[in-house]
């Protein structure tokens, strides 16, 4: 290995609004690993028209999930970019079983995959979302101070599929589709559960730890 760093490979696994994205964006930021977020780059691709933008904005606008073949292929491409070595964060991503089994053979010879659920209660997670903005222009979700995009000065506004019908749609579907993803994963040593319902502070300080917990429980396993 050169004596490079292991790579650091973390996932986000939780329901809408458990924070993932928020705690994705700091670890990426504190570690030096690109953060990757599905939905993201989904809304990117929307606001610019592309083709793929075009056929998922009904779907997502619905709250309904983007096919395994058209994710699993975004998520393919972005992990051999040359920056993804050092590792990465993923946020939304996998959200269904098959997801996971392709995201597997992905990471494979790549280092240990560690895996962090973020575990917040449903009536939390609805009033998060009524208030979640996020940026017009960027697409940055706003943190609880702005009132304009604290990275590019854009109007804040709701996400369309943050109306209370779709959140509710979006729940159903995340027990339905995601949650199975907790029984896949959580036999690993690199498995942590995080409870997600603390300030934000102190779930970054838990994310930290289980990464550290995670990382030698990986170690040690070798
Ligand atoms: P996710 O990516 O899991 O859908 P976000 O990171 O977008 O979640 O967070 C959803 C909303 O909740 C946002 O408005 C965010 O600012 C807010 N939020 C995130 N973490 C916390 C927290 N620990 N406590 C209170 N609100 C939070
Ligand atoms: P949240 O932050 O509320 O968890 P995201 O921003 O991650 O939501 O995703 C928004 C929408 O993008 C999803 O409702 C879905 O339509 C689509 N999407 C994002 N990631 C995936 C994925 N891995 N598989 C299928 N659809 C996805
Ligand atoms: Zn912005």
């Amino acid at each position: 290995m050169n004596g490079a760093r292991p790579a650091l490979n973390v996932i986000m696994l939780g329901p809408p609004g458990a924070g993932k994205g928020t705690q994705a964006e700091r670890l990426a930021r504190t570690r030096g690993l690109p953060k990757i977020s599905t939905g993201d780059i989904l809304r990117e691709a929307v606001q610019a028209g592309t083709e793929m933008g075009l056929a998922a904005k009904a779907t997502m606008e619905a709250g309904n999930l983007i096919s395994d073949d058209v994710m699993i292929g975004i998520v393919r491409d972005r992990l051999n970019r040359e920056d993804a070595r050092v590792g990465f964060v993923l946020d939304g991503f996998p959200r269904t079983v098959a997801q996971a089994a392709a995201l597997d053979e992905m990471v494979n010879g790549r280092g240990p995959l560690i895996v962090l659920a973020m575990v917040v209660p449903e009536d939390i997670l609805v009033r998060r979302l009524a208030t979640r903005r996020i940026c017009s222009k960027c697409g940055a979700t706003a943190a609880v101070d702005w009132n304009v995009c604290g990275k590019c000065g854009g109007a804040l506004i709701a996400r369309v599929d943050d109306s209370i019908d779709i959140v509710r749609e979006r729940l159903k579907i995340y027990l339905r589709q995601t949650d199975p993803l907790v029984n896949f994963y959580s036999t690993r040593g690199t498995f942590r559960a995080i409870d997600g319902n603390q300030r934000p502070d102190i779930v970054t300080a838990q994310v930290d730890a289980a990464i550290t917990a995670a990382t030698s429980a990986a170690g040690a396993a070798q």
